[in-house]
C-alpha cells in the first residue's frame, strides 16, 4: 500500500478536489491510503474564530461559522451536485453544530485551553476529508472515510502531541487493512489525533505531512507521497534564479537541513517516522497528473551534482559580542551561552574567538531584553538585514577544494562575506552576505554549482571546474548503475 497526502492548497476548491480525484484514481492499483488538509487557510480561520470568541464577541465568531459553512457547502454542491450534496448535507451539519456550540461556549467562558483548541481546529480536517471522500465515491474511486481520531493514537501534549506508534499501529491494522482487503481507498484527515482516552488531539501546524508519515510507518507503506502546490524541492528558490530546477533525490538529512535554511516545501522533521523504517517520501505537484517531484530516502543517491540545492535565508542579524578587558575566556563564553539559554535565541551560525563572539538570529526573534542581558557581559552591536546563504550536500564530504570553489565563485560575484561556518558533519557550508547581495550571490553560485554539466562534453566552462568532474567520477565508481545499494534495495522490494 501506498499513503497519499494532500495540502491545503490542493483540496482548497472544487476544481482541485477534481484533480486530487483523478491523481488517487491513477494510483488505485497500489492500494493508497488518502489523508488530507483542511481547505487553504481553513485552519488560520479556525484559530481566528476562537480568538474573537475569546474577548466575548460570540455574534462576529459566529459569523464566521457561517462563511465557513459556506465555502464547504458550496464546494460540496459543485463537487457532488445537488442531490448527492443534500444527502452529505446532515454529516456537514453535524460537524457545524458542534462546531457552533464550542464558539458559543468560548465566548461565553472566554478562555481557549489548549485542549480546547486542538478540538476547535480538527473542524478544519473533519470537514474536508468528509468531501473528498464523497467527491471520490461520484467519481468511482471507492473512497471510505476514516475518523483519524479513531487511528492515530497520541499523548496528550496538546496542540504538539506526540504519537504512540504501537496503539496507533494497532488501531490502524484493525480500522485501515481490512477497508484495503476490501480494494476500498481510506480517506482521513491528517493533522488530528485522539489521545488513548479519545480526547482529540492535534500533531503541531502543518502536520498532515506528519500524519501522512505516521500512517505509513504504521501500516509498512511501500512509498509516501506528498502533494502539494510546487513540483518537488527546487535546487534554489526560482524566484531569485530562474534556472531553479527540481531536485530528483535527495536524502532525508539534507531535505531537513534545507528546511531549516528556508526552503519552505516541507519540513523533513515530520518524515521522521518513514525514514526509520526506510519508507521513501515524494514530494509532488497535485497540479501536475504526471509529477515526478523530489524522492526523499535516508540516504544520498549519486548525483552530478556536487550540492543539492542552495538556499537564502533573509531576515537575519548579526550579533557581535566582543569581551571587555580583563574578563576570561572561559567565563566570558559560558555567560554568552547562558544569556541565550535564558531567552530561549535559537541562532543559526556562530564563530568565536577569544574575546569575540558572533551570531546570526532570525531579526523578529532577537528580542530587546536578550541584547540587554548581553551588554551586562560585553560590548555588543547588531547588523540587521543580512541573509544567511547555505549550500547543502552530502557528497562534498571529504572533498578538498569545494569551499575554495564556493568562496571564489562568491569573490566572482563581487559579494563581501561576513561570517562562514562548515560543520564537521560537512553537509552544508553556509556563509552570511548582506541581504541586498542574495540575489547575485544565489544566481552566480546556482551558475556554477547547477548549470555547468548540463553543457557538451569538453566544454571549457566544465574543465575549468575540475572540483566537480573529479567529484562525479568519484561517486559514480562506487556504484552500480548509478544506483546506490539502498536504492537497488528499494527498486527491487517495490
Ligand atoms: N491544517 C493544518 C494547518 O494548517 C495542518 C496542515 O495543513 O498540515 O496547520
Ligand atoms: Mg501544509
Amino acid at each position: 500500500m501506498i499513503v497519499m497526502k494532500f495540502g491545503g492548497t490542493s483540496v482548497e476548491s472544487a476544481e482541485a478536489i477534481e484533480r486530487v480525484s483523478k491523481i488517487v484514481g491513477s494510483r488505485i492499483k497500489q492500494s493508497p491510503l488518502v489523508v488530507v488538509s483542511a481547505m487553504a487557510k481553513v485552519t488560520d480561520q479556525l484559530v481566528a474564530m476562537g480568538n474573537t470568541a475569546v474577548t466575548g464577541d460570540g455574534s462576529e465568531a459566529l459569523a464566521s461559522v457561517e462563511a465557513l459553512r459556506e465555502r464547504h457547502q458550496e464546494t460540496a454542491k459543485t463537487l457532488l451536485g445537488e442531490k448527492r450534496a443534500a444527502a452529505l448535507a446532515p454529516k456537514l451539519h453535524a460537524q457545524f453544530l458542534d462546531l457552533e456550540n464550542f464558539v458559543r461556549g468560548l465566548a461565553a467562558v472566554r478562555e481557549l485551553t489548549p485542549r480546547g483548541s486542538d478540538y476547535l481546529l480538527s473542524f478544519g480536517e473533519l470537514l474536508s476529508s468528509l468531501i473528498v471522500a464523497d467527491a471520490f465515491l461520484v467519481r468511482g474511486v471507492q473512497a471510505a472515510w476514516v475518523d483519524s481520531r479513531e487511528c492515530l493514537v497520541t499523548d496528550t501534549t496538546h496542540t504538539r502531541a506526540v504519537p504512540l506508534m504501537e496503539e496507533t499501529r494497532e488501531k490502524s491494522k484493525k480500522k485501515i487493512v481490512p477497508l484495503l482487503a476490501k480494494k476500498r481507498i481510506p480517506v482521513m484527515g491528517g493533522f488530528i489525533a485522539a489521545s488513548a482516552d479519545g480526547i482529540p488531539t492535534t500533531l503541531g501546524r502543518g502536520g498532515s505531512d506528519y500524519s501522512a508519515a505516521i500512517m505509513g510507518a504504521a501500516l509498512n507503506a511501500d512509498k509516501i507521497e506528498i502533494w502539494t502546490d510546487v513540483e518537488g524541492m527546487m535546487t534554489t528558490d526560482p524566484r531569485l534564479c530562474s534556472g531553479a530546477r527540481t531536485i530528483k533525490q535527495i536524502s532525508f538529512n539534507e531535505a531537513a537541513e534545507l528546511a531549516y535554511f528556508g526552503a519552505k516545501v516541507l519540513h523533513p522533521l515530520t518524515l521522521l517516522p518513514a525514514i526509520h523504517k526506510n519508507i521513501p517520501v515524494y514530494v509532488l505537484n497535485s497540479r501536475n497528473l504526471k509529477s515526478t517531484g523530489t524522492e526523499i530516502t535516508a540516504q544520498s543517491p549519486p548525483s552530478r551534482d556536487v550540492f543539492r540545492a542552495i538556499t537564502a535565508k533573509k531576515g537575519v542579524s548579526i550579533v557581535n559580542v566582543v569581551a571587555s578587558r580583563g574578563v576570561g575566556v572561559h567565563g566570558f563564553l559560558r555567560s554568552v551561552f547562558e544569556a541565550m539559554d535564558r531567552h530561549a535565541a535559537s541562532v543559526d551560525i556562530v564563530a568565536i574567538s577569544e574575546v569575540s563572539m558572533s551570531f546570526t538570529i532570525e531579526t523578529k526573534r532577537l528580542g530587546e531584553a536578550l541584547i540587554r542581558d548581553l551588554e551586562q557581559i560585553a560590548d555588543v552591536n547588531v547588523d540587521n538585514d543580512q541573509a544567511v546563504i547555505c549550500l547543502v550536500g552530502e557528497d562534498i564530504h571529504g572533498k578538498p577544494g569545494i569551499a575554495a570553489s564556493v568562496f571564489n565563485t562568491v569573490a566572482e560575484a563581487q559579494v563581501n562575506i561576513r561570517m562562514i561556518s562548515q560543520g564537521a558533519s560537512e553537509i552544508n557550508i553556509s556563509f552570511v552576505v548582506k541581504e541586498d547581495d542574495v540575489p547575485r550571490v544565489v544566481r552566480h553560485l546556482h551558475d556554477h554549482f547547477f548549470k555547468a554539466h548540463a553543457r557538451p562534453a569538453g566544454n571549457s566552462a566544465k574543465k575549468k571546474n575540475g572540483v566537480r568532474i573529479n567529484g562525479t567520477k568519484r561517486l559514480r565508481k562506487g556504484t552500480e548503475n548509478g544506483k546506490s545499494p539502498l536504492r537497488r534495495a528499494l527498486a527491487a522490494a517495490i
